[in-house]
């Protein structure tokens, strides 16, 4: 702690821009600004870099972005001199890709770690932000810049008896660094969102018993995993300049895209042929690299979503489990699409239990297990897979004040509203590194990440170029904004469903589709066009 102090304290009180964050976003930000010349300060509340992947240390936490795309695409020297082991990394091995960049562009000793970032104000005199961490220092700075994550705000379920439970219980987004021995437990599985779709059949396989508690059945796609030959490694390094480019202006950021036909216009036979090819390649190409009417027309849905139920029918031994796990009443893939290794295979175990809540509600967490309407789980250990306050959460849980004391969390009462999804109007010279509003969440978020962390470096050098101090949105662009996202949700069936997408995972937050959905390149262009008609929506000064 002494250090720790002496460090903040040898460090500049005023600097051009601070960034919340080591992740993939905070890492890239404070290398480009760094490079831009720009003076800084990096918070971080974990005590190293990696943000997700330091975080997610669950068994089964994996990538489901083919490795050679989820990692920096702006240096060649990380691609060459990185290779990564298979086609999907596992957590260690991002962390240690992450750990591999920062030592490699030296961006550790920009960080201030185990330091959270309590509030932020923007000061109206000096047109700057007072930024206040939980020890108390204020910084003052330029531009302010979070690179607070997606999925960085763990939320713990609303049960009640929740702190009443005397076993071990984890959250898999704080999932301690020690690890966790499942070794003789019983162990309870809440929530089979893609956290807990990775961690089951892991904790399947160590533990004496575990009862996996389904509020929604889910669907999932195989990963099929594999390690990646030396040839294979090769070639993508000898491409990976071209494969970037390509993914820069797909749908979802990856390096395969829709097709241009739709499944209704094909013959039944070809559609269901095509996604049994896919289905065997694995990966999210068996939905985000089909045909095009699959997240708009509920018949096509409908046809992707009956091919998962009757593999889960052939995987699932016991009909009425099988039953019980088949998704039902929502399209596949309105919510986050997991991919799993040996999921559905994990309920014909003889030590695992399925509990379907929608029959047998959890009525409360007790000393010794949960009790359901049906009967008492005796349990050692809970592990709570229940996600995120996404896209939001990590924002609103900084009090950010912008013009006029504005609260950020005030703004946003009844849903986020930004310009791009990276700014918001009365908080000037904020930039939010895939903010609600943007692509972000749906797709290869490095990709997302790149194109942000450029545009808010390039739009900070034309306010310099300006001699001007301070950017932000007008409060027309921004509501022109918000209805552009919010049209082109209502064009697809993600607003039809109870989903973190749309916060429904969260009491009381409201009901709005978070992402912007249009596609990485087309939002990619936007952005682009309005950087060339000299930040247009925006007011310079
Ligand atoms: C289990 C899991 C699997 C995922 N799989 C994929 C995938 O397959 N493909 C994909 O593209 N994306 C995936 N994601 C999304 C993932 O979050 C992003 O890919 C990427 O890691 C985001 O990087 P980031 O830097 O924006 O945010 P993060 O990695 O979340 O980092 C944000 C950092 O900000 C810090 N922070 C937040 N608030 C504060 C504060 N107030 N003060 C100080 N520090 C703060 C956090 O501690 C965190 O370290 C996954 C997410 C999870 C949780």
């Amino acid at each position: 702690m002494a250090g720790a102090q002496q460090a903040q304290s040898s460090r500049p009180q005023e600097v051009d821009v601070v960034v919340i964050g080591a992740g993939f976003a905070g890492l890239h930000a404070v290398h480009r600004f760094r490079e831009m010349g720009l003076s800084l300060r990096a918070f971080e509340q974990g005590s190293g870099v990696g943000g997700t992947w330091y975080w997610n240390r669950y068994p089964g936490a994996s990538s489901d972005s083919e490795s050679w795309v989820y990692s920096f695409a702006f240096s060649p020297e990380l691609e060459q001199e990185w290779t990564w082991s298979k086609r999907f990394p596992e957590q260690p091995e991002i962390l240690a890709y992450l750990e591999f960049a920062a030592q490699r562009l030296d961006l550790k000793r920009e960080f201030d770690f185990d330091t959270r970032v309590s509030a932020a104000r923007f000061d109206e005199n000096t047109l700057g932000w007072q930024v206040t961490t939980e020890h108390g220092e204020t910084v003052r700075s330029r531009y302010l810049v979070t690179a607070v994550g997606c999925l960085s705000a763990a939320q713990l379920p609303a049960i009640p008896g929740r702190d009443d439970f005397t076993g071990e219980a984890y959250h898999t987004g704080q999932w301690p660094h020690a690890g966790v021995d499942f070794g003789g437990k019983r162990v309870g599985v809440i929530g089979t969102g893609s956290s807990g779709i990775q961690a089951i059949p892991i904790i399947a396989a160590a533990a004496t018993e575990v009862v996996v508690f389904q509020r929604t059945p889910n669907f999932s796609v195989p990963a099929r995993n594999h390690a990646l030959s030396p040839k294979r490694v090769a070639e993508l390094k000898q491409n990976i300049r071209e494969i970037r480019e390509a993914c820069r202006w797909t749908s979802i950021g990856q390096p395969y895209d829709l097709r241009d036909q739709a499944a209704l216009d094909r013959p039944r036979e070809e559609v269901l042929a095509q996604m049994e090819a896919d289905w065997q390649k694995g990966g999210f190409e068996w939905m985000f690299g089909s045909y095009n009417d699959l997240l708009v027309d509920p018949r096509a849905n409908d046809i992707a979503a009956d091919f998962v139920r009757d593999k889960i029918r052939g995987i699932v031994k016991d009909p009425e489990t099988a039953r019980r796990l088949i998704p039902t009443g929502y399209p596949i893939a309105t919510k986050r699409l997991p991919l799993d290794q040996g999921y559905f295979e994990t309920f014909n175990r003889d030590n695992v239990t399925l509990v379907d809540l929608r029959e047998t509600p959890i009525e409360r967490i007790v000393a010794d297990g949960v009790r359901t309407s049906g009967k008492t789980f005796e349990l050692d250990m809970l592990v709570f897979a229940t996600g995120f306050d996404a896209l939001t959460g990590p924002l609103n849980r900084i009090e950010i004040r912008g013009r006029n004391d504005q609260l950020l969390r005030e703004k946003w009462s009844e849903g986020p509203r930004t310009y791009l999804g990276v700014t918001t109007a009365g908080f000037p010279n904020l930039f939010m590194i895939t903010g609600p509003g943007s692509p972000s969440v749906l797709g290869n978020m490095p990709t997302s990440i790149e194109q942000h962390v450029d545009w808010i470096a390039e739009c900070m050098d034309f306010v310099r170029r300006q001699g001007s101090s301070l950017i932000e949105p007008s409060a027309d662009a921004e509501s022109q904004w918000c209805a552009h996202v919010k049209e082109l949700a209502d064009g697809t069936l993600f607003p039809q469903v109870d989903s973190w997408y749309m916060g429904a995972n969260v009491p009381g937050k409201p009901r709005v589709f978070l992402p912007y959905i249009g596609g990485f390149g087309t939002y990619r262009q936007l952005c682009s066009d309005v950087a060339a008609r000299d930040y247009e929506g925006f007011e310079v000064r």
